[in-house]
Formats: structure tokens, sequence, C-alpha cells
């Protein structure tokens, strides 16, 4: 058992509310979105102080929508209408900062909408803020923000997860009931897992990435958070679009889940060599659980082996650095934010700006990345990592031809105590081990919330499935919601 100080004070149980059933009662005119905002912006005021979750409140924009959208004609068409979302820092919207937690973005703001924004204002939704997140999304308990860290609502002396711990936050108190961040290698379900709630990471493509502030190009992916499956699939109906502005965005669309799904004879590999150690007890624990539970509900497990999984840590270090430090660069005191005073002249400018404005860890990245792409060193490490990038995609693949879905934990651990991290980067690096296979390979992967005892740490479990099969993976996970396997961990 854990102490909780935050819940105690989350005394209303009204914004617990999924979007779906919000979206009822604001057609059925039972409550107008208006009138839940100012409830909402009440208890964000009141609690988000303590969690750090939001970095801006939009509260004229918000009301401004609100009222646009009580005038429209036809509000039944809308499928988001009057749902409030909050996005991760690092997602354009015309207006809203835009500084990626980074001191080097101090002050910046949206210059245009990226394509995830139009679709979701297009469909009726309402964006109230955004939320905190690790430095350009580098890292996996949002301790690396020029925002300060934030604190998981479950216990608030344990870290969020990272790198989208303000999305993931903002969703488990209560503050929006859908939210976006973005997955590079886990900076979605992680979190997710340690709040106790859901994470979806699409298929690569299937959701632009176009007004996304790139940290790996080829990995990166807009992920949404929600309380319950429900919403994921609602939600993924809206964003998950072809987009002509992103030269990498998948045709067609994303295909709601079918109601008629069954469990049974689903069979599912299990990478069970890769669980025997580092896996904490209790993740272990709840992992076997859900196991037993799906096989008496028909589902078959199987154990299977992908054996370059063993240098998953080192590929994806290697590329995301290596395409981190590329896309970086733009930020050079000339074009963005933050410019150093008192320069020689342009060489130096470029070396105090990037040296006052980017923090430790990202710091750290650039030199990695930088030192992978350099001459003579490219074939011996961003080559290699990218040859065994496409082993991986092969065993994926053929693994695939044998089973539906791939179970693992969403992380070895559940929440952890602020500061055990800092100062060992390695340490952290490793927490990511179970959700970057799918960046890799550009898989859909879900981090869906196990039904931990009450009073217990929320964990993690998840599921991957082949490439575009991302409706499939929501319609098992809502089957798994149904038979009440799984299911948000509540704030006590
Ligand atoms: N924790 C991983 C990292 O630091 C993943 C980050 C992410 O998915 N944005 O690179």
């Amino acid at each position: 058992m854990y102490k909780n100080k935050f819940a105690s004070k989350y005394t209303t149980n009204q914004f617990e509310h999924s979007a779906a059933e919000l979206v009822k009662q604001f057609h059925a005119k039972k409550s107008s979105p208006e009138e839940y905002l100012v409830d909402l912006f009440e208890n964000i005021d009141r609690l988000n102080p303590e969690l750090n979750a939001l970095t801006s409140v939009q509260k004229d924009y918000a009301f401004a929508q609100a009222k646009k959208l009580t005038s429209y004609s036809n509000p039944s068409s809308l499928p988001l209408y009057g749902v409030p979302i909050v996005i991760k820092e690092n997602i354009q919207k015309v207006g809203f900062p835009l500084e990626c937690a980074s001191k080097i973005l101090k002050g910046y703001k949206g210059q245009f909408n990226a394509t995830a924004i139009e679709n979701l204002e297009k469909a009726g939704a309402i964006l109230i803020g955004t939320a905190n997140m690790d430095e350009f999304a580098m890292g996996s308990a949002n301790e690396h923000s020029a925002h300060g860290s934030v604190k998981n609502p479950h216990d608030t002396s344990r870290v969020s997860g990272g790198s989208s711990g303000g999305s993931a936050v903002t969703c488990a108190a209560g503050f929006a009931p859908i939210t976006l961040g973005s997955d590079t290698g886990g900076s979605v379900r992680q979190p997710a897992g340690y709040c106790g709630i859901y994470g979806l990471k699409p298929t690569y493509g299937r959701v632009s990435r176009y007004g996304l502030v790139a940290f790996g190009s080829s990995l990166d992916q807009i992920s949404p958070f929600a309380r319950c499956v429900e919403d994921l699939n609602l939600v993924m109906g809206v964003l998950g679009k072809e987009d002509s502005k992103d030269a990498t965005s998948l045709k067609g669309q994303y295909s709601s889940y079918p109601d008629q799904y069954s469990l049974r004879g689903k069979k599912v590999g299990v990478l069970r060599s890769i669980l025997s150690d580092g896996v904490d007890k209790n993740v272990m624990q709840e992992f076997l659980n859900l196991e037993s539970e799906l096989q008496k509900k028909g589902v078959e497990f199987i154990d299977v082996e992908i054996p370059s999984l063993e240098y998953t840590l080192s590929v994806y270090y290697l590329i995301a650095c290596a395409e981190a430090s590329s896309n970086l660069s733009r930020f050079d005191g000339i074009r963005f934010g933050h410019r150093a005073k008192n320069t020689d002249d342009l060489f130096d400018l470029y070396c105090k700006t990037r040296a006052e404005g980017f923090g430790k860890e990202v710091k750290r990245r650039i030199m990695l990345g930088t030192f992978a792409l350099s001459a003579g060193f490219y074939d011996a490490f961003y080559g290699k990592a990218q040859a065994v990038r496409e082993l991986m995609t092969k065993q994926f693949n053929e693994l695939f031809k044998k089973v539906d879905y791939i179970y693992l934990p969403t992380s070895p651990n559940s929440a952890f105590q602020f500061g055990i991290t800092a100062f060992d980067p390695i340490k952290e690096y490793l927490f990511d081990v179970f959700t970057i296979p799918a960046n890799l390979v550009g898989i859909p992967g879900i981090s869906v919330p196990a039904r931990v005892q009450q009073g217990e740490l929320p964990v993690g479990l998840q599921f991957l499935a082949p490439l575009g099969k991302d409706a499939e993976l929501v319609a098992f996970a809502a089957e798994l919601e149904k038979e009440n396997l799984i299911g948000l961990t509540k704030l006590i």
C-alpha cells in the first residue's frame, strides 16, 4: 500500500465521464460544453499546481470554441462535439505554447495547426491546453523538463513516466478524457502504464506527423491517451487519416473496430525469454494473472522468440540520437526561441545559444547522435543499427504469420520515486526495453491498465499487432475491458 496524498483532494467523480458519454450528454442538451468547462477549469486550477501536468490552460480560446459549437446547426455530425482535449507541448496549435519543455523555445508559440489538431477541431473537440513533457520528448520520467517534473496522481512522490507525462496525468486526473502525446520509443504507452490509463501507439504513419516537432522522425508517432477503450477508438476514427502534408502518412484510414469480436481462438505470442530478469514482482504477477484469465476465455498463448530483440536498446539509442541530432540542428538562436546575448560572432552565438538553451539529456543525445553520424563512423554505427532494425522487422513479420498479437509488460516496473534515474541515464533507458520494438518496426502497440488491487500502484500491460491492424488491436483491448479483465486504475 502506498500513501496517496493527492487523491484525498479529488472529491468528485464528475470529471470521470468518458468522451463518448460527454458527447451524448451534449448532443442530448443535458448540459452544454460551456457549462462543463466552467467546472472543469475550476478543478484544474485547484489541482494542477501540485501535479504540474499542464503548462498552459487556454480558457479564453476554449470558451470561444464552446460558444461557436453551440451555434453549430448540426452537432450530431461531430463525433467529438464539445470534448475537452489537451495536447503535448510539442504539437503545433496556432497561438498555444510550443516550447517542448525546453529553455531554447521559451515563449515560442505554434505558427500553424498540426493536421491532428485540424482533424480534432473539425470533429468538434475543444482544445483546452498544453501538457508538460520531457524536453524534446527525451526521457521516461518527465524529470527532464524546463517546467519541472510532473507528479503521478496515484502517489505524488512518484514520477508520471515520460516523455508524455503531462498528457498522461492530465487524462488520469480527469482534466480531459482524451489527451495527445507523442511516442518515439514508448512515451505514450509507458506513462499510460504508470498512471493507470490507456495509451495507444498507432502504426507508423497512421496519424499524420505534420506539425509535430520532430525527435526521431522514423520513429515518432502522435498517439492518444484515454480512460477507456471506446474513447481510443473514437479519437482514432478522427485522427487516423491519410494526409498529403506528411510524406510518410499511410493510405486509407483507421477503420473503427468491429462490433462482433471474439477472444476465443485468438493466438497470442509471449516473448517469455526476455521477461526472465529485470521485471518487478508486481508487474510479473499482473502479467501472469491476465494470461491465465485469457486462457480461460479461449485465448491460446504460444511462447515465441525474436532473437534480434537483444539489440533493442543499442539500435534505438543510435537511431533516435542520430535523427535527433539532425532534427535539433534547426535550433540555432536565429530562427526560433532563445538567443544568447553578448556573443562575439555567429559561431559564438550558435554555441552559446545551444549551451544555454538545451538541457543535459538533450545535449547528451545530440553529442551521441552527431558522433554516430560523423564521417568514418556512419557505417559502423548508424548503418549497422539500420541493418539490425531491418532484421527485427523481418523477424516480427515472420512471427505475425503464427500469432495475432504479441504480449509484453509495458515496462519492467511501476512508477518509481523521483530522482532514481537522475544520475544514471542508462537505468532510465532500460525502462523502455519493451516499448521500443514497436517503434523500430512501425507496428501498433497498446498499453492497458491491469486490474490491480485497490491501493496498489498501476501496472501497464502491452499488446502489439501487425502493421496496420490498429483497429483489431483496439477491438481486442475493448473485449478485455468488457470482460472486466483490465480497466482504468481509479484514484481512491
Ligand atoms: N524514453 C524514450 C527516450 O527517451 C522514449 C521517448 C519517446 O517515446 N518520446 O528516448
